[in-house]
């Protein structure tokens, strides 16, 4: 009888609404069967059930004032999943979406994937459904200062540490940090991302997008294959996408698309080093749309995303890689299909779960080389704990000796995805060894502190 099964219904009964959570929970969970049916005398399934309550979920009110001097009002989340190997680690999102689901499914991803760093993090998700789209910096200030006078009792250097996700980039940092510093009277490490000038590490921005590809050229590798002349699609065009796209151009591919919430641009010359320039300054420096880009570049395509569409036009573009770079659940069966049948060879996830159930079945029955999220997009929060590193000992390390770190540990997090899948499950099943590499660690220190 599956001791699985009987934790997955019993989330579903508990929370029925959080589709999300539950996902990323079943992704795991059947990945762990084989594991658990090998040692029945640790009774690993009792961890499991353990895992997927969070320690700690915290869900406040945050009052501000816009320019309009109107009262607004949003909701504010800390989802502190496990401590089990050290402090609650991961981002915060700012988001119109954002609820406890998504929450949840985040925190509950992060626990594996900061296993799988070696470094000791435990794991825990934030953030708030305030859209920070077309708000001011003064907005966007006082919703930070606002959100930052509740989540400070919950937080700390060996607590929780915070860092950026989705529309929390170094502005959002900077206002939520100082805060904090105000209300406690405290220059401690409390959130990761920080200015350089201020205790943020060098090539923590860079960290997802590089450790990305770092990661898949590892991928690579096992078929004696490299990225020099590969044809690669991107999502977004965020932090993530811009670097994964920054460390493409150096290894010699060529990018032909990016996105945001509006539409997609397909340029079928590349993005080279300029046009990417150019987007780091629409997107960081004057936060305007995609679309902007085929004014600039009138050789390149933009398409408006359609409402409904059943799948996104973006993954039926033929290439060799595809990297989703954006956000959750962006390639549905569809668009697997579509990627399948135009002959994609590896689709490896700087977003987290961007492929939907569906999908990654589609991707591993096909043998592709498929990254899960949880390894691949490790590099981020690798390097955050590198810059907890350097703010404990107040050092700062080179560009050289952090980037040196991060290639370390993508190899080694690779290294872990294939003995795992080779023990447990099938060599190159990254989804396997991923789940299994990150929870063993988990577990034993879990049932090293008695089960809790
Ligand atoms: P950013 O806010 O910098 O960029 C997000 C990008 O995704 C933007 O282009 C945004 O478009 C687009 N996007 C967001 N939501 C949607 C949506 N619902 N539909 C279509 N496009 C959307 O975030 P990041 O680059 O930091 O994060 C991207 C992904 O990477 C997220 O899944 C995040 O969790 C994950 N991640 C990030 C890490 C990091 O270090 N930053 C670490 C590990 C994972 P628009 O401008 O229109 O909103």
């Amino acid at each position: 009888m599956s001791l699985i099964q009987p934790i997955i219904e019993q989330i579903e009964k508990r929370d029925p609404n959080e589709t999300e959570f539950h996902q990323a929970v079943q992704e795991v969970l059947y990945s762990l069967e084989k594991v658990i049916d090998a040692f029945p005398a640790v009774q690993f399934h009792k961890v499991v059930e353990r895992m997927v309550e969070p320690e700690r979920v915290v869900s406040f009110r945050v009052p501000w004032v816009d320019d309009n001097e109107d009262l607004q009002i949003n909701r504010g989340f800390r989802v502190e999943m496990n401590s089990a190997l050290g402090p609650y680690k991961g981002g915060l999102r700012l988001h119109a979406s954002v609820n406890q689901s998504i929450m949840k499914f985040l925190a509950f991803e992060q626990v594996f994937k900061n296993s799988l760093t070696g470094l000791s993090l435990g794991g825990g998700k934030g953030g708030s459904d305030f859209n920070p789209k077309g708000k001011s910096d003064l907005e966007v200030m006082r919703f930070c200062q606002s959100f930052m006078t509740e989540l400070y009792r919950h937080i700390g250097e060996h607590t929780d540490v915070p860092a950026g996700d989705i529309g929390v980039g170094a502005r959002e940092i900077g206002f939520m940090f100082g805060q904090y510093k105000r209300i406690t009277n405290q220059f401690t490490g409390v959130l990761t991302g920080k200015g350089l000038g201020w205790g943020g590490s060098l090539i923590r921005p860079e960290a997802t997008g590089y450790g990305l590809i770092y990661f898949s050229s590892h991928m690579l590798e096992t078929r004696g294959d490299t990225f020099e002349g590969k044809t690669c699609l991107v999502s977004g065009s965020g932090n993530v996408a811009q670097y994964t796209i920054e460390k493409l151009l150096e290894l010699g591919a060529k990018v032909v698309t990016i996105s945001d919430s509006s539409g997609f641009i397909y340029d079928a010359e590349g993005i080279d080093r300029a046009k990417l320039d150019f987007i780091m300054e629409l997107k960081n420096v004057r936060r305007g749309r995609v679309a902007e880009y085929e004014q600039k570049y009138p050789q390149a395509v933009y398409t408006a995303t359609r409402q409904n569409a059943d799948h996104n036009p973006l993954w039926d573009i033929k290439a060799d890689c595809a990297f989703p770079c954006a956000t959750q659940n962006e390639i549905n069966e569809k668009d697997a299909k579509n990627l399948m049948k135009n002959g994609i060879m590896l689709v490896a996830e700087g977003a987290n779960m961007p492929t939907c159930e569906e999908g990654v079945k589609i991707f591993l029955d096909k043998g592709i080389l498929y990254g899960p999220a949880k390894a691949t997009n490790a590099g981020g929060v690798a390097v955050s704990g590198l810059e907890m590193a350097q703010n404990s000992s107040r050092m700062v390390w080179t560009r050289e000796r952090v980037d040196t770190e991060l290639q370390k540990i993508m190899k080694s997090i690779h290294g872990m995805c294939i003995e795992y899948s080779s023990q447990y499950s099938t060599e190159g099943n990254y989804v396997d060894g991923a789940n299994i590499a990150g929870f063993i660690r988990v577990a034993n220190a879990m049932l090293d502190q008695g089960y809790i």
